[in-house]
């Protein structure tokens, strides 16, 4: 069990419970994960769109550059 911050109250809560033990609000552990998934999505859809940019104007990194941001978006989809 740990304590985590209630993103409602701002109260401290334990992670286990489900609920805001102040304010009701549910808190869930995997908040964190969810955030990171989020921006790694955001990070592979940047990429990706440098790619196609560097592709359409056809520099060598356009290519290379496509499947890092693949890979990227599709681990944020297995988070
Ligand atoms: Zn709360």
């Amino acid at each position: 069990m740990a304590l985590i911050t209630c993103p409602s109250c701002a109260a401290q809560t334990s992670d286990t419970a489900g609920t805001c033990t102040h304010c009701g609000n549910p808190v869930r552990a995997v908040a964190p994960i969810r955030q990171l998934s989020g921006k790694l999505a955001l990070i592979g859809v940047v990429v990706i769109a440098v790619a196609v940019i560097g592709t359409a104007l056809g520099t060598w990194w356009g290519p290379a550059a496509l499947l890092p941001g693949i890979a990227l978006f599709m681990m944020a989809k297995f988070l």
